[in-house]
């Protein structure tokens, strides 16, 4: 069976004065119908960016894009969404079939706008539908996340956090999508209004047939919803995995220090630190981009020859241990 979305070799570089920032530098993965996979790494090595590389929301201070982002659908076929205009992707990819709810979204919903206002706008100004039709889209996508409809007539600030993320995520699937990408949808929240969330997320996924680009630092609530994770580590991706097969035995040295500085509550463990900071994405390390901070590292390969991704029993690993 075809996948729904493949990246094959993906780049989104940014130009700043400081130099060339590759913050996408040749992703590629297979995300198939129905599937959710959580995207993790540390502060800065470029998950929203990749997230953004694929809505097509390129800012414009974008020094090179390259690769082939292939959606997979019933409607229109296979299209390569880095080949689609500006004007293509708005009439027929973004909102109707992958949308996203933005990092901090929900302190984004503007404070002097009802709610109606901003979920509607959309639908009329970019999908021409009519005050009423979109309305009632508005409702309905309330009423999946939980929300009675009279929410349609507050202001943000009379909304919780919690209340403010099922806006913005009814936001992301009222025009029912097949892929919805999260980025840290319960970051600002309380550990109990997170956990409903995720049990939202997950419902909504049953119910709508949706996949998932999950993007979080936090492993733990990854591993409750993702059927495999991907691991990001300076612009790169070093490691896909099943999330059984990764939660067991991670085979990256980074996806082995990130899942040791997870704090768990119910075994005794002393966390783990990683040490050093993310690399400049402006002069990456050579060869493999973590060997400045990896315990393994081979003298006289790793910092020279850049490690390719292998396939080891059903994981796909960046690194020269395999
Ligand atoms: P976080 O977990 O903190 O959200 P992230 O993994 O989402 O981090 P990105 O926001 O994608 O990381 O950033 C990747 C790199 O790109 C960082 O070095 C960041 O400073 C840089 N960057 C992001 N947006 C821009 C931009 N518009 N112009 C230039 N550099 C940018
Ligand atoms: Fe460590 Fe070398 Fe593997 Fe990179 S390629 S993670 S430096 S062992
Ligand atoms: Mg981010």
């Amino acid at each position: 069976m075809p996948p729904l979305l493949e990246l094959r070799n993906v780049k989104m570089y940014y130009g700043t004065s400081r130099g060339t920032v590759k913050a996408v530098d040749g992703i590629s993965f297979r995300l198939n119908k129905g599937e959710a996979m959580a995207l993790v790494g540390e502060s800065g090595s470029g998950k929203s960016s990749l997230a953004f590389t694929i809505i097509r929301l390129l800012p414009r201070n974008v020094a090179e894009a390259g690769g082939e982002i292939l959606f997979y659908d019933e409607e229109l076929g296979v299209v390569d969404l880095a080949k689609m205009n500006e004007d293509e992707i708005r009439r027929k990819i973004r909102w109707k079939k992958i949308s996203m709810v933005f990092q901090a979204s929900m302190n984004a919903l503007n404070p002097i706008l009802r709610v109606q206002d901003q979920m509607i706008e959309p639908l009329v100004l970019h999908l021409g539908l009519s005050r009423e039709e979109a309305v009632k889209i508005a409702e309905e996508a309330l009423r999946s996340v939980g929300l009675a409809k009279d929410v349609l007539m507050r202001y943000p600030f009379e909304l919780s956090g919690g209340m403010k993320q099922r806006v913005v995520i009814a936001m992301a699937i009222m025009m029912r999508p097949r892929l919805v990408i999260l980025d840290e949808p319960t970051s600002a929240l309380d550990v109990i209004t997170q956990a409903n969330i995720m049990n939202l997320l997950k419902e909504l996924k049953a119910k709508f047939d949706l996949s998932y680009i999950l993007i979080t630092h936090d492993i733990a609530l990854a591993s409750e919803i993702a059927d495999k994770i991907g691991v990001m580590y300076a612009g790169r991706l070093v490691e896909v995995a099943p999330a059984d097969v990764f939660f067991r035995k991670p085979k990256h040295p980074y996806s082995q220090k990130l899942l040791a500085a997870m704090p768990t509550l119910r075994e005794e463990k002393s966390i783990e630190y990683i040490p050093g900071d993310v690399p400049s994405l402006i002069t990456p390390p050579p060869g493999c981009r973590f060997h400045p901070r990896c315990p393994y590292a081979i003298k006289g390969k790793c910092e020279k020859e850049e490690p390719q991704t292998k396939q080891i029993d059903g994981s796909e690993v960046a690194c020269w241990l395999y």
